[in-house]
């Protein structure tokens, strides 16, 4: 296949030059080129990075929508600042970064059809759950105190492969599970089923207490987000750069069909024609990358498979000034697991964030399970009617956007450990896997993944 011959590859000449394909432009690819195109001055190695992106978009689950002034996300709004490397990225890329406003800090959870206010510190996972939870109706007395059991319990050792539900009813009882802990970790990308492997930082690692690793792990992660842009001030930020990169090739809008080894080397096929890769770095949801190297290594595709992913409906509902009295100190609300008949939880954006709409409207959005193929128009009364009995919000939208996410979020279901050995073993020399499928943290996670998938295509290269 035709590729341009980059200033990278005049100047060294054909000799001594190596090619390293990224299959995907969202964050974790995008990162990973950022990092290898850096990374490759110091080691003397020069070769061509090469991403391709099937969508004529760059960015994958970040994307933000802009229109009539607001700044609508179409999953991420944010990103945490520990593990750090999201913020750093932005740090050396020149992205102003703002905080969540003080006045959003607090977090509702919908129970028997009332908005009921989880402490602020709490909401942060970062506070001692408080009598209020009693008072307000969330939790009954003896559900509060066997929550507040929990440090005493004996303990036992972490089995990173449970499931999220029962390893929390067993250790802060059925009804705080339920009512407060799932509803909190929804909110966080989370389900009963995933593994607690999922959430490294609240469980019960060196201290042995769920509560307490919670407020020591809490304690010192926080949120971030661009000033400017919304999560696809991140994105462009990123491109910009590449794009001005002479070792970079960037193809949008080329979905690559096939990956495979031949002679000791890697190939990639887009539009039926075959591309040497002397390393290639899949930045791809597990299921996705199993399709491509299914027909070339099925043995390797399997427990790519296992690394499953679930869909989301992401729904922005943007209203004039005086249309909306949310609640105050609050940033949202989440559902208990056996209620919200679908809707998982709703985020007030421009409560939480300068710049996500004109001064006095505001900016909703509600999150669904599933990749709803329903109508937008449905939908979007979907969520006009969950606004209405939530938040009393009876005036119409100015708009509302709909975003579909089909097989966009890792579940990290109890057995992903294994899967991920297994296929990170089975992986062939030069062929990295990276992303949130392997591992946790969102957006720093991925960012994390394509540095770590940047440096093993590094070292790679320094040994062949
Ligand atoms: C609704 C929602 C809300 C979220 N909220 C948060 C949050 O608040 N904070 C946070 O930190 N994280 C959040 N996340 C998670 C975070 O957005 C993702 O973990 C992260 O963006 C994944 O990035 P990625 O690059 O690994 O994968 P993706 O973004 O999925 O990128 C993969 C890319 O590969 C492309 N591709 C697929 N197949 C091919 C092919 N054959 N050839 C070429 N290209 C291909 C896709 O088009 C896509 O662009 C959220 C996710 C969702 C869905």
């Amino acid at each position: 296949m035709e590729l341009p011959e980059s200033g990278v590859l005049r100047s060294t000449g054909r000799q001594q030059l190596r090619r390293y394909v990224i299959v995907g432009g969202g964050i974790t690819g995008l990162a990973a080129a950022y990092r290898l195109a850096r990374g490759q001055r110091r080691t003397g190695v020069r070769a061509q990075i090469v991403v391709f992106e099937r969508e004529r978009r760059w960015g994958g689950q970040l994307e933000t929508s802009r229109r009539q002034g607001f700044a609508i996300e179409s999953g991420a709004e944010s990103f945490l600042t520990l593990p750090p490397y999201a913020e750093q990225l932005c740090l050396e890329l020149g992205v102003e970064l703002q905080r969540p406003n003080r006045g959003s800090l607090g977090w509702f959870i919908r129970r028997g059809g009332r908005l009921r206010a989880v402490p602020p510190a709490l909401a942060a996972l970062a506070g001692p759950p408080s009598p209020g939870l009693v008072l307000n109706g969330l939790l009954s007395p003896p559900g509060w105190l066997r929550m507040w059991l929990e440090p005493l319990l004996l303990r036992q050792g972490l089995n990173e492969d449970e499931a999220l539900r029962p390893f929390l009813a067993r250790r802060v009882g059925v009804e705080a599970a339920q009512a407060l802990v799932e509803p909190l970790v929804t909110a966080l990308g989370g389900a009963g089923d995933t593994s607690v492997a999922a959430f490294p930082e609240v469980v019960e690692k060196s201290r042995g207490s769920l509560l307490l690793s919670m407020l020591a792990g809490h304690r010192m992660t926080s949120e971030r987000s661009p000033v400017s842009g919304g999560m696809g001030g991140l994105v462009s930020a990123l491109v910009n750069r590449l794009a001005s990169d002479p070792a970079v090739v960037l193809r949008a809008g080329t979905a690559v069909e096939q990956v495979r080894l031949r002679d000791g080397r890697g190939e990639v096929v887009v539009d039926g024609e075959a591309l040497a890769a002397d390393a290639v770095i899949l930045a791809l949801p597990g299921p996705l990358a199993a399709g491509l190297v299914e027909q070339a290594d099925p043995a390797l595709a399997q427990p790519l498979r296992q690394l499953a992913t679930r869909s989301m409906t992401t729904i922005g509902l943007a209203f004039a000034p005086g249309a909306v009295n949310l609640p105050p100190n609050g940033g949202g609300y989440s559902y208990p697991a056996d209620e919200g008949s679908g809707v998982r939880y709703c985020t007030w954006d421009s409560a939480r964030w300068n710049n996500r709409a004109p001064a006095g409207s505001q900016l909703l959005r509600v999150f669904l399970a599933g990749a709803d193929d329903r109508d937008d128009d449905i939908l979007i009364r979907l969520a006009r009617t969950e606004l209405r009995r939530s938040l009393g919000i009876t005036r119409p939208p100015l708009f509302g956007v709909v975003f579909r996410r089909p097989e966009a979020m890792t579940c990290w279901q109890p057995g992903f450990r294994r899967a991920q050995e297994n296929a990170t073993r089975r992986a062939w020399p030069g062929l990295v896997l990276a992303g949130s499928a392997f591992r946790t943290g969102g957006v720093s996670g991925c960012v994390a993944e394509g540095e770590r998938a940047a440096a093993a295509v590094l070292e790679h290269a320094l040994l062949v």
